[in-house]
């Protein structure tokens, strides 16, 4: 395939903009090359500005769940765009979307729109300091939250990626607040309690790992992680940013059944729009300004445009929830197809899968934490993502981030996918 036309935007866009991308991980710095410039994308298929179509497995990082351009989705943002796209006062279709994500969602009464995930997980952290009162928090090493000075002490994804888990311009003063622990290793969450007694506030997890690569916590991690919780008055925050109304209608709480204090969720709550959110029983809620003393606030918080895009999405993920299984079952047959051609051709690798969530580490140790996540060998992930976007797939330019499955693929792409594993496995 040629990419000559997205080269030369690409030039164009590093003059005016630093690293020609509005978000590290689309350079492709991890694995080389330029990136792709994309024209318009509908259902499964992205179409970039050299007249390639691509098969796409990022899904502008989760949210897609129903494919690009979604016609619901679609209808409605244009409808509410006609009639004025922010207005900075409340409107009626606020409490109609949070009315749906409570029903949806266990453990919530309340719910408050933001404008991106780093958003819903920089105020849930506030609220959960000011609930407690209490400063420290923990978070782990690999996990992903956003990029607020908390959380940029071992993060996953982009910041992994580009050898900045822990970034300049993050005092001293914020990092020594934030504790960092094991990913699926319960003592080591214990040891820190213990050491840092009545000063935790929270705990925030991705209950379900997705920005080393997609790790699913090991039995009885959750479980433990709720206990420390109850025991030492800590609150347990979920960050389902990826996972929420993703792998199940009400997230990894429903899916394990265990219940967070505060959920985040960013993604598919606005169905491609910039929508995060956080949410909690009332009794932590009501600390939230107006009603309590915790600031948080935002000029386009509960956009009209983003409101319509997000219950056009939520409403069909209530109404048709055997979606969830579909994807499931088509991430399944994905996982089944890739192992085997990467078996035939004696290709050491471990897929993770949870759900619709998957990735395909080249290490052949189970990869449970940060630290196994990077023992993956990276030149064969790079051959790996040139060889499949020679081939019209589009995967993450990076081994530290998940596949995305959306309802759009057919058994059809999935086939031309695991075909096109077969055809590089080879020369891997
Ligand atoms: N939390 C998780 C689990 C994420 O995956 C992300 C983004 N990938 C964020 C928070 C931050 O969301 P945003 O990029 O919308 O700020």
């Amino acid at each position: 395939m040629i990419y000559k036309r997205s080269s030369t935007l690409f030039r164009e866009a590093q003059k005016v903009i630093p690293g020609g991308v509005n978000s590290p991980v689309r350079a492709f710095k991890a694995v080389g090359g330029d990136p792709i410039f994309v024209k318009e994308a509908k259902g499964a298929y992205l179409y970039d500005e050299d007249g390639n179509r691509l098969i796409d497995y990022i899904n502008s990082w989760g949210p897609m769940i129903l494919g690009h351009a979604h016609q619901p989705v679609v209808d409605a943002v244009v409808e509410k765009a006609k009639k004025g796209t922010s207005f900075g006062m409340p409107t009626e279709i606020e409490t109609k979307i949070a009315e749906l994500a409570v029903s949806m969602v266990p453990n919530i009464d309340k719910i408050r729109f933001v404008n991106s995930g780093t958003e819903a997980c920089m105020s849930a952290v506030r609220l959960a300091r000011g609930f407690t009162k209490k400063d420290k928090i923990i978070k782990f090493a690999g996990c992903y939250h956003g990029h607020s000075d908390s959380f940029l002490i071992q993060a996953g994804s982009g910041a992994v990626t580009f050898g900045s888990p822990n970034s300049p311009g993050v005092t001293e003063g914020t990092a020594k607040d934030t504790l960092l622990a094991r990913y699926n290793d319960l003592g080591n969450v214990e040891e820190i309690i213990n050491s840092n007694k009545n000063e935790i506030a929270c705990i925030i997890i991705e209950p379900v790992a997705g920005n080393m690569g997609c790790i699913p916590p090991v039995k009885g991690f959750l479980e433990g992680l709720r206990s420390l919780c109850d025991a030492h008055n800590i609150l347990l925050i979920f960050d389902e940013v990826m996972t929420g109304f993703r792998l199940a209608k009400g997230g990894v709480q429903e899916l394990y059944g265990i219940k967070a204090d505060i959920v985040t969720f960013g993604k598919v709550i606005g169905g491609g729009l910039p929508v995060g959110a956080f949410a909690a029983r009332e009794e932590i809620m009501n600390h939230l300004a107006p009603l309590g003393p915790v600031y948080q606030a935002g000029t386009l918080s509960g956009n009209p445009l983003a409101m319509a895009a997000g219950l056009a999405m939520l409403t069909e993920l209530h109404e048709n929830s055997n979606i969830f299984d579909s994807i499931a079952k088509k991430t399944e047959y994905l996982h089944e197809g890739i192992a085997k051609a990467l078996i035939e051709k004696n290709i050491v690798h471990t897929i993770n899968r949870v759900g619709s969530m998957i990735s395909v580490h080249f290490s052949e140790n189970p990869v449970i934490d940060f630290e196994s996540a990077a023992e993956g060998n990276n030149d064969t992930f790079k051959k790996f993502f040139h060889g499949m976007l020679n081939q019209g797939i589009y995967i993450a330019p990076s081994a530290f981030e998940t596949w995305f499955i959306t309802e759009a693929l057919t058994y059809e792409d999935l086939d031309t996918t695991i075909k096109a594993v077969s055809a590089i496995a080879e020369n891997l």
